[in-house]
């Protein structure tokens, strides 16, 4: 459950440092506090485009029943259209590094680290002085 606390807070949910993005929808390659690569397997991304678009259509689902029960027999279709199409447009974009980060948690909360994956996390910040010092290619 740690690990998906920490992904909630934008933290890395393997050790709860900050600091892992570049920008808005840059992350990088490893946690600068212990080294942990954030891709974890290939098409990682996929996951955590599978947790934003799961919240995105939580949240329209909630704001348009929400709309037809307050306003109902007479539902403001027009307007019930604009404000979902504007939820669906932004919660996407502000909820981007979040759903990045709650599925790293929510996937090192099912299958934590292996001993290989720790050992490379170590040897990358060995090999790195400066871990918070910007994007990392490998
Ligand atoms: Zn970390």
């Amino acid at each position: 459950m740690k690990p998906v606390l920490r992904g909630l807070t934008k933290r890395c949910p393997h050790c709860g440092a900050s600091g892992l993005f570049i920008g808005w929808w840059t992350m990088h390659k490893h946690c600068p506090g212990c080294g942990m690569k954030f891709e974890r397997d290939q098409g990682y991304g996929t996951g955590a485009m599978i947790v934003n678009t799961a919240v995105t259509i939580g949240t329209f689902l909630i704001v348009f029943v929400a709309i037809m029960v307050v306003t109902w027999p007479d539902v403001p279709w027009s307007t019930a259209l604009i404000v979902t199409m504007v939820i669906n447009t932004l919660i996407p974009i502000v909820f981007y590094p979040w759903s990045k980060t709650i599925f790293l948690g929510l996937d090192l909360a099912v299958r934590p680290l292996g001993a290989d994956e720790l050992a490379r996390a170590t040897a990358w910040l060995a090999q790195n002085d400066s871990p918070t010092n910007g994007i990392d290619a490998r």
